[in-house]
């Protein structure tokens, strides 16, 4: 994938590539490979033919002496471990017009040793005169190995952390249930109360545990053909064991609401809506939650009638670790920041009207599919 070729036969072949482009330009060109030279960033540079006129120190480094052709000493792979054909190398990419933006790719050494390295890269097109690839990459192993572990971690510490609480949960609802049933009030209102407070801890738990994928850069969105309308009604339904469930309601003008979206994510955006809903208002009001669409957008609104927000925080209401004065509850503030920051992932957003003393309407607004809106 990449020619031999090093800097002063590439400054050589370079400036006389430049000199039969723009004779004027040869002391421009000398100088930009000084430039390059010295940058700590791998570059190499071909021409219209793919051939390798230049690749810097900290290239050289990456991929070993220049006198040794790497093309013929190294393999390409993609990551499922199959070859990359030469039509998808980097060089022929950029060469071709098309975008080459953080591709990353296995790179093997005879040895069996295998590197990540990422590719960006741009085109010089001065049409007949010049055609350059630029292409810079990077060793990405290490950053990549990084994330695996921290990954490992999270999926391991998260499983660890949410097994016990679904046990106390179930064990909870099923006391829930007997208490009802046999008429004891009083050890229901027990019960009720560890229900609620599970429930939100669960909450906090799942905040804090997609709080720590995002940190860690381990954070995307897989949006896929999704109906709303069933969506919503999904997270609603899982209400029903809560204490909230009388007073949740959710109306829908048509049958389903089709928006290319990231079901698992857009589900956590309703579940902070609605969660944050039932927690700031008094157990005996409504929450209701509505789904309209028009001109390209899917607006889903949570209305609360609770405490409402004080205009002092709404600026900052959807910042990360941010929490109001009404948050006796010591939340963790981030419920609203993933909320944000799954909403603009989509193309959306996210935003707040709120009374004091009369309630909140939060309205989360996503983009529908384009072939159907
Ligand atoms: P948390 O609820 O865990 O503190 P959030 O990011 O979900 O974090 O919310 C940030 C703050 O916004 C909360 O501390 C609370 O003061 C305020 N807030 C969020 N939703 C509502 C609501 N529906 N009514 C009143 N205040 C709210």
């Amino acid at each position: 994938m990449v020619a031999t070729g090093d800097t002063e036969e590439g400054v050589r072949t370079l400036t006389s590539v430049a000199r039969q482009a723009d004779p004027s330009q040869e002391m421009l060109v000398s100088s930009l490979e000084a430039i390059l030279e010295n940058l700590t960033e791998a570059v190499m540079v071909a021409d219209r033919n793919g051939r390798v006129l230049l690749r810097n120190r900290a290239a050289r480094e990456i991929l070993g002496p220049a006198s040794v052709d790497p093309a013929r000493l190294l393999t390409t792979r993609y990551f499922d471990g199959s070859l990359v054909p030469p039509d998808d190398y980097p060089i022929a990419k950029v060469l071709r017009g098309e975008k080459v933006q953080r591709q990353e790719l296995l790179i093997e050494w005879p040895d069996g040793v295998r590197r990540i390295l990422q590719f960006s890269g741009s085109l010089v097109d001065e049409g007949d005169r010049l055609k350059l690839a630029v292409i810079a990459y990077r060793d990405v192993t290490d950053l990549r190995r990084d994330s695996e572990r921290k990954q490992d971690y999270l999926r391991a510490t998260s499983h660890d952390l949410r097994n016990p609480l679904s046990t106390l949960l179930t064990q909870a609802q099923i006391l829930d249930m007997e208490t009802r049933r046999k008429g004891l009030i009083d050890e229901n209102r027990a019960v009720q109360v560890i229900l609620r407070n599970g429930l939100r801890m669960k909450a906090m738990l799942e905040d804090f545990i997609e709080f720590l994928r995002i940190d860690a850069g381990l954070w995307s969105l897989r949006p896929r053909d999704t109906d709303l309308v069933r969506l919503i009604n999904d997270v609603v339904d899982r209400y029903r064991s809560s204490p909230d469930w009388g007073r949740i309601s959710f109306e829908c003008a048509g049958g389903e609401c089709r928006a290319e979206v990231d079901a698992h994510h857009v589900e956590r955006c309703l579940e902070n809506l609605l969660g944050n809903a039932c927690q700031y208002s008094p157990p005996d009001t409504l929450v209701q939650v509505s789904l309209e669409a028009g001109d390209g957008f899917a607006r889903i609104a949570v209305k609360d009638e609770g405490s409402g927000i004080d205009p002092k925080h709404l600026p900052r209401i959807f910042d990360r670790f941010y929490r109001g004065d009404n948050s006796y509850t010591r939340g963790l503030g981030l419920g609203l920041y993933i909320v944000k920051l799954i909403a603009e992932g989509h193309g959306g957003s996210v935003s707040v009207t709120s009374e004091q003393g009369k309630g909140s309407t939060f309205t989360l607004v996503l983009p529908l599919r384009q072939d159907r809106s």
